[in-house]
């Protein structure tokens, strides 16, 4: 047994819930049941990342109170737990759990310690957009290529992170794979970056350019923590690293993997920025870091235009959420971005009802009507080799091991697909077979191979599906042929 932890990045609320959104968070999820359905320790974290300037300019302009502003925002996030069937352990908010100031706080000492904060004159180009001091290479034709405006020049005296110290450390450690980078393209990206030289990065502004938001600079209240080391820091406060308590020592110190999944935007952070400062401050770096590309809608760029169009609770309203994590799993490739258009979801629905669904449907209603002996089916998570038809049982045996490689290496559409070769595989067994022709032994043996090949499916398929699978093994259960009819609803 191993002891995983896992994150995805937390949610900037000064924006909607979006399809990106649901994207990064299917795919942390389904790596976190995964690991938990193969037997290993896993704490999976989300949360919300809400000490930033641009909240207390959009409180003010709701006319709220920023506090009251961010919670409302935060809400929004926290509440996609059902629609997408989230199965996070924690889920913290940066400005108003008690957890995060003293961790930050702590962080911050430490590098001080370390003689990696240094107070200096500043003066760059800042995209407010990013949060960020871009660099003229960050550049595409004048302007942030994210947020597709130029920066604005900034003069001030800020905390500076000494990140250049970093950077042979940094290098050894991603190029010999202690801290892998995957896919090996976002890696090799990164390696370029460490290798043109590493600028020292801004970590604290003016407190009257903050408004006030944020955790002041510990030994130094002119100055809030600067929104990147205060939001990356997350991924160890919330396991109470401000106390060092037994939470940290268990989830981060000796874990076997501390994995962040991430949107390709904000890989140097994860990759370079974060290492750096708990480099400094003396702690385990991240063992690994999963980069995904972005969603389009119809071909355009998510934005606040769009508006439902990709709103996840609305789609999962009407589609359902297998639906909707059947599309992350199924039509998101491993790299590259995704576009979406909303007839996919229909597709995919309807691929779960007259693919799996169809096939627990009509297995169990012939074994319901055959009167076969239920305690040859019934049993959930019955052994694998179980199933005696040679074909059927190496193709449901080699699921796992499929699924397994597939998610070892972030390509969760590989992994969706193994699952779903045994489903028309078992499909395939039983129109051959063609129990309802048979009687007697002869088609208990038909029908008892496919139950438990549905079984072993609904198993393997449940890290994707974890409402979808659950019925069908309410169903096998039960032996009800009418639940066994709903489980997956058709799109009209
Ligand atoms: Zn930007």
């Amino acid at each position: 047994m191993s002891r995983f932890y896992v994150t995805n990045a937390i949610a900037y609320v000064n924006g909607d819930p979006h399809l990106g959104h649901a994207l990064e968070f299917v795919q942390t999820d389904v790596l976190a049941r995964h690991r938990r359905l193969r037997g290993d320790d896993v704490r999976y974290l989300s949360g919300t990342d809400e000490n930033a300037l641009k909240n207390v300019q959009a409180a003010a302009a709701a006319g709220l109170a920023a506090a009251q502003f961010v919670a409302a925002r935060s809400d929004l996030f926290e509440r996609l737990r059902d629609p997408l069937a989230l199965s996070y352990d924690d889920f913290i908010r940066t400005s108003a759990d008690p957890r995060h100031r003293p961790g930050v706080e702590r962080l911050w000492r430490a590098c001080a310690d370390a003689g990696d904060l240094e107070l200096r004159a500043y003066r760059g180009r800042y995209c407010g957009g990013c949060e960020a001091f871009l660099d003229e290479a960050d550049l595409v034709d004048g302007v942030c290529p994210e947020h597709g405006r130029p920066p604005e020049p900034v003069e001030e005296r800020n905390w500076f992170f000494r990140l250049s110290r970093h950077a042979e450390a940094l290098e050894t450690a991603i190029g010999s794979g202690a801290l892998a980078v995957e896919p090996e393209h976002r890696r090799n990206e990164v390696l370029a970056v460490l290798r043109s030289g590493l600028a020292d990065f801004s970590v604290s502004r003016p407190r009257e350019r903050a408004g006030g938001w944020g955790i002041p600079v510990p030994g130094d209240p002119s100055q809030v923590i600067y929104v990147w080391f205060d939001a990356l820091a997350n991924y160890v406060t919330a396991l109470g690293y401000g106390n060092r308590g037994a939470d940290y020592a268990r989830w981060w110190g000796d874990a076997d993997e501390r994995l962040h999944v991430v949107g390709k935007g904000i890989t140097r952070f994860h990759a370079l920025y974060w290492p750096a400062i708990l480099r400094s401050a003396g702690e385990p770096l991240p063992t690994r870091i999963l980069v995904h590309d972005y969603v389009t809608v119809d071909g355009r760029k998510l934005s606040k235009s769009l508006g439902n169009a990709a709103d996840p609770t609305a789609l999962a309203a009407r589609y359902g959420t297998d639906a909707l994590r059947w599309w992350v799993v199924r039509d998101v490739p491993r790299s590259g971005d995704a576009d979406f258009r909303e007839e996919q979801l229909g597709r995919r629905a309807n691929e779960l009802a007259d693919g799996l669904g169809n096939l627990v449907s009509r297995t169990l209603s012939l074994a319901v009507r055959g009167g076969e002996n239920r305690s040859n089916w019934h049993r959930w998570g019955a052994p694998i080799g179980s199933v005696s038809d040679p074909g059927l049982a190496a193709a449901i045996r080699a699921v796992p091991t499929s699924v397994d490689a597939g998610l070892a290496r972030f390509d969760l559409r590989a992994a969706a697909d193994a699952v779903w070769g045994a489903v028309e595989e078992a499909n395939r067994f039983v129109s051959a077979r063609r129990p309802w022709e048979l009687e007697g032994e002869a088609r208990a043996a038909v029908l008892t191979d496919a139950l438990r090949a549905c079984a072993a499916i609904a198993a393997e398929i449940g890290p994707f599906l974890p409402g979808g699978a659950g019925r069908i093994a309410a169903a096998l259960e039960s032996g009800d042929p009418a639940a066994a009819r709903r489980l997956f609803p058709k799109a009209v």
